[in-house]
């Protein structure tokens, strides 16, 4: 494989004592150098085409502070969040973290919540992957359910029309809105608290008057839900642990 052919590489960059992994991801879209640090990539380096053969080093070194005080950060976040099933017992369902329980079971396989914060996977033939698809299946109904229900209530309150809700397994996108009314969400909402998934729903609600993020569209979010700002930055700490 020739070199332009791997889109990806990485290296590492070396402050005293530590040791940070980064990865240099071209792109033909970007204008200038951009740093990002994320629970799933670690410290990515977007590089502009024009930019493709210029050293790196100056920029990443001048950057160094602020590149160890986010890794700080995010391994701080991280602890926050207790390891997730399979590798952990737990999922979150609606905020609150619920054990993972596998039990065999003859006849149709079947996922319950339970009052003591139990998912019960019976299946007759207990897999991690099947036990995987079918808690993604009822997360996936348990989310339609959830999201079409608030977004039916909180349309009332505003007074907006909507046609309809649609659920998607989506990496980084919350929800979207489409002119005709449609309003798609990701299915990984179920797995926040409450107040995050109705901030989400107000959110697309409200671009069915403002189909932007103009002052006049965040004016409405905020006259609905005054304590988005909180929302937002749940969601981007956080919302990288909402996966199953
Ligand atoms: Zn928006």
């Amino acid at each position: 494989m020739s070199q332009s052919a791997v889109p990806f590489r990485t290296r590492r960059l070396v402050c005293g004592s530590r040791v940070i992994p980064y990865t240099i991801r071209p792109s033909p879209r970007a204008r200038c150098l951009r740093l990002t640090i994320r629970p799933d990539t670690g410290l990515v380096v977007t590089v502009p085409r024009a930019d493709e053969n210029h050293p790196l080093e100056p920029f990443i070194k001048r950057h160094q502070p602020w590149i160890l005080e986010q890794m700080d950060r995010l391994a701080g976040v991280m602890s926050r969040v207790p390891p997730r099933w399979p590798y952990g017992s737990t999922l979150p369902y609606r905020g609150r973290e619920h054990r993972v329980v596998l039990r065999v079971r003859d006849g149709a396989a079947a996922v319950a919540r339970l009052p003591e914060r139990i998912l019960l996977v019976q299946t007759p033939r207990p897999t991690l992957e099947g036990a995987r698809r079918l808690l993604k299946r009822w997360y996936l109904a348990e989310a339609l359910r959830r999201l079409t229900n608030r977004t039916h209530t909180l349309g009332g309150q505003i007074g907006l029309s909507w046609r309809r809700v649609t659920v998607r397994d989506q990496r980084w996108r919350w929800g979207s809105c489409s002119r005709a009314g449609r309003l798609s969400f990701n299915y990984r909402l179920i797995m926040a608290p409450p107040a995050i998934m109705d901030y989400v729903v107000l959110h697309e609600l409200c671009h069915l008057r403002h189909p932007n993020h103009s002052a006049r569209f965040w004016t409405l979010v905020a006259s609905h839900c005054p304590t988005y700002q909180e929302s937002r930055g749940w969601l981007r700490r956080y919302g990288w642990s909402l996966c199953l």
